[in-house]
This record gives structure tokens, C-alpha cells and sequence, in this order.
């Protein structure tokens, strides 16, 4: 095991990633903009390294600064978390290159799966079930294009290869449109991620969100941890995720699962990731795969009790999986609410001084969060200030755990979504499960 690593990241996955070093005895440095002097794990690591000003590209995104600090305080390895630098190819060699673990894939595997086409083509190939539509980058000849739009099925959609964060991406629901949006859509393409390559696919107009978490080591082996339904979104943004997905028996979970535990080991692939799915009408179609820890991962710590940060350090150290898939049980059910900074109606962030805050506790609930009395939510960074996850022995009673907790929850000087997250637990379509990705924006009178 690593004697020291650099923790690249802030606020709640910071901390998550200290306690597993913790645990496992590895000693942790954090490095922090100026104005996060204060954060909790900044606190408690053992050394600290001030990188750069708030700005995310002068400190959390500057490479240079991130590995020097690895340099200077002698650390092995790197965690980047998720966000920042977590998906970024560059950054994952010049850790390499510099004589440091990446604790995550190897570059080659993060730009084939950052680049929508080469993901397609390689899951394609490993027999994931993708959307319909080949995946070929579309070309200037407008008949080639409709013909293909019309062998889909309108309505079809036109993605940028290059397209990440939900942008990138346009609808088409007729032939008349379709000409005008493949050029616009790479017009776009080109200005916003400097690759005007585009493709077609089917649109899913009512699909559910549901993703499945994997982890590899070096030796071949690759295990699933089941899967997660994180339908319950706001403008592309997860809001509430939990564990199993409604409604997917053991059988198609076994088998999804199993299918990409496979494509891992195809791929190459190394550490935690995620296979994302859209769901219609009981079928899987892959979207995109993130090469990182997920946000959401702890629902599916809750119901395997198995520790995946854990493992990201183990694997990255090179030991093997501690684990085989058969070893692997789901017990129970885990729902995770984010809890943000922001005006549960409006949205508005809302950074300031929490004057009070109490955690809620019991049995089956886990509060991630690094804010405490009288910490200040800076304005410059996502406003996700932590994770309230309840888990019982099924859905139903972890809903009621978690109507419970955040019942008790208390965060005042600042804003917080804890009233929109408390009627989403008690609405009754929640309730009921397997929502469409839709669901929570027409609840919120968002969308049709
Ligand atoms: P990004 O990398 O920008 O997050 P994704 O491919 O993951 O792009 O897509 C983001 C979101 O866009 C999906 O969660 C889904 O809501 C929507 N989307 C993407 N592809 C399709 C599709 N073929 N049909 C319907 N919705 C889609």
C-alpha cells in the first residue's frame, strides 16, 4: 500500500477519500485553493499545500501546481476524486510521466472512453447494448444523412463527439430539421470542445437513468456491484440516486452486470468506473462510461458493505481485487439525497456562513459532508455541500429513514435544497418507483 498520497479534490469526496486513507494507514496531503484553507479535510490531513487562487483553473485544474505539490511533500500516488481533473487524459499521463500512480485508468483508457464515438465503437464491439445508430461520425452529404435519420426512426439526436456535461447534443423529431441541426451541432462542436465531429443516433423520449458500478485491477480481473437508478434528475443533474433500480430482477442485473465486468477487462480497464444506461421499455442502452468514483457511489456501498474508495487504493497499488463477483451480496435497499447550497424553489446558490448545523443520525443513515458550525460555503465552486444517504431493509423503509433524517437535519445561515429533497420523498410517483428521467422536472412544473 501507498505511504502517501496527494488528495486532487475539495469539499465532501476530498474528506471520503482522507477516512479510507485513514483506515487503510496511508498518510494524506491535501492540496487547496486559498480560500479552502478551512475545508475539513485541510483540517485533518497530514500536510496541507496551498496550490493556487479560487479560481478552479489556477488551483484544482492546474496540473503543474498539483504535481509539485505530490513532489515536494514526497508522496506516490494521486486521487483525483470526481469533476476537476478526474476525467482528464492529460492529467492522468503527466501524473505517469512524472513518477506518480494515478489512482484511476491509464490515460489511453480515458480518452477512449471520453470520446463519445470511440466509447460506442469499443462497447460495441464488447456486446454492450448500445442506442440505435451506428455511431459513425456523419459526413457533408445530406442524403447519406437523412437516409440514416429515417433507417433510425425520428426522433433521432446529433451528439458531438467531444460533447461532455450534457452539452453538445440537439434533437431532431423531423426530416425538415435535420440538415440545419447536424450543421449547427457541429458549428458548436468545434467552437465549444475544438471537435466539430458529430453522430446520429435514436432519441429515447422516456428512458430511466440506470448505471452500473465496476472495478478491475491489473491482473484481469473485474468485478460489478450492481447497479443504481439515478432517473430522479434536474437539468441533466442527479438529484436523488438509489440502489437497486425499481423494478430490475436478479437475473438482468447478473447479466447487465456481468457484461460489464467483461467489457473492462476488453478495454483494459483499471479501478472504479461506471457504465451509464438509459432504460425504455425493459431495455439497456449505453450512454457513456465515467472512469472515476461517482458521486452516488455510496448507495452501493451501503447495500454490499463493501468499501469502493477503499478498493480504488488497493487496485491502483497494484494488489489484486480483494474481492470475487460471488462474493459480492446485495442486502437491503440505500437512496442517497444531494444536499446543495442553493434555494430549494429557485436554485439560486446560496455560499455563506452556516451558523448551525446538525447531522442527523439512527440506524441505516450516513451524512458525507465536510461542512461544519460555522464553515463558509465559498462561491466558487459546485454547490454540493454533502450526501444524506438512509438505507433499510427495503425501498420503503428507506424512504422512511430518510424522511426521518432529513427531518432532523438542520443547516441554517445558508439556503439548502432540504425542503425540495423532503417532498420528494413524500411524492407519491416517488414512491411508487421506476420514474423516467422526466419525472422530477415536470413534478417541479420544469418541463411538459
Ligand atoms: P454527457 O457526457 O454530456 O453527460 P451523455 O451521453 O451522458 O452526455 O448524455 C447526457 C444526457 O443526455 C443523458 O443523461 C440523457 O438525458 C440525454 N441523452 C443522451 N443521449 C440520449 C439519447 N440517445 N436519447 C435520449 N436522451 C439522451
Amino acid at each position: 500500500m501507498f505511504d502517501k498520497i496527494v488528495i486532487a479534490n475539495r469539499g465532501e469526496i476530498a474528506l471520503r477519500i482522507l477516512r479510507a486513507c485513514r483506515e487503510l494507514g496511508v498518510k494524506t496531503v491535501a492540496v487547496h485553493s486559498d480560500v479552502d484553507r478551512d475545508l475539513k479535510h485541510v483540517r485533518l490531513a497530514d500536510e496541507a499545500v496551498c496550490i493556487g487562487p479560487p479560481a478552479s483553473t489556477d488551483s484544482y485544474l492546474n496540473i503543474p501546481a498539483i504535481i509539485s505539490a505530490a513532489e515536494v511533500t514526497d508522496a506516490e500516488a494521486i486521487h483525483p476524486g470526481y469533476g476537476f481533473l478526474s476525467e482528464n487524459a492529460d492529467f492522468s499521463e503527466k501524473v505517469s510521466q512524472s513518477g506518480f500512480t494515478f489512482i484511476g485508468p491509464k490515460a489511453e483508457t480515458i480518452r477512449l472512453m471520453g470520446d463519445k464515438i470511440s466509447a460506442k465503437k469499443s462497447m460495441q464491439e464488447a456486446n454492450i447494448p448500445c442506442v440505435p445508430g451506428n455511431g459513425d461520425p456523419l459526413g457533408s452529404d445530406n442524403a447519406t444523412n437523412l437516409k440514416m435519420a429515417q433507417e433510425i426512426g425520428y426522433p433521432v439526436i446529433i451528439k458531438a463527439a467531444g460533447g461532455g456535461g450534457g452539452r453538445g447534443m440537439r434533437t431532431v423529431h423531423t426530416e425538415a430539421a435535420l440538415v440545419n441541426a447536424i450543421t449547427m451541432t457541429k458549428a458548436e462542436a468545434g467552437t465549444a470542445f475544438g471537435n466539430s465531429t458529430v453522430y446520429m443516433e435514436k432519441f429515447l423520449e422516456d428512458p430511466r437513468h440506470i448505471e452500473f458500478q465496476v472495478l478491475a485491477d491489473n491482473h484481469g480481473n473485474a468485478i460489478h456491484l450492481g447497479e443504481r437508478d439515478c432517473s430522479m434528475q434536474r437539468r441533466h443533474q442527479k438529484v436523488v440516486e438509489e440502489a437497486p433500480a425499481p423494478g430490475i430482477t436478479d437475473e438482468e442485473r447478473n447479466r447487465m452486470g456481468a457484461l460489464c465486468a467483461k467489457a473492462c477487462i476488453d478495454i483494459g480497464y483499471r479501478g472504479a468506473g461506471t457504465f451509464e444506461f438509459l432504460y425504455e421499455k425493459g431495455e439497456f442502452f449505453f450512454i457513456e462510461m465515467n472512469t472515476r468514483v461517482q458521486v452516488e457511489h455510496p448507495v452501493t456501498e451501503m447495500i454490499t458493505g463493501f468499501d469502493i474508495v477503499k478498493e480504488q487504493l488497493r487496485v491502483a497499488a497494484g494488489e489484486p481485487l480483494s474481492v470475487t463477483q460471488d462474493q459480492i451480496t446485495f442486502t437491503g435497499h440505500a437512496i442517497e439525497c444531494r444536499l446543495n447550497a442553493e434555494d430549494a424553489v429557485t436554485f439560486m446558490p446560496s455560499p455563506g456562513r452556516i451558523e448551525q448545523f446538525h447531522m442527523p443520525g439512527g440506524p441505516g443513515i450516513r451524512c458525507e459532508t465536510h461542512i461544519y458550525n460555522g464553515y463558509t460555503v465559498p462561491p466558487y465552486y459546485d454547490s454540493m455541500i454533502g450526501k444524506l444517504i438512509a438505507h433499510g431493509d427495503d425501498r420503503s423503509s428507506a424512504i422512511a429513514r430518510m424522511k426521518t433524517a432529513l427531518s432532523e437535519m438542520v443547516i441554517d445561515g445558508i439556503k439548502s435544497n432540504i425542503a425540495l429533497q423532503q417532498d420528494i420523498m413524500s411524492d407519491s410517483g416517488f414512491a411508487q418507483g421506476s420514474q423516467n428521467i422526466h419525472y422530477l422536472e415536470k413534478k417541479l412544473g420544469l418541463s411538459k
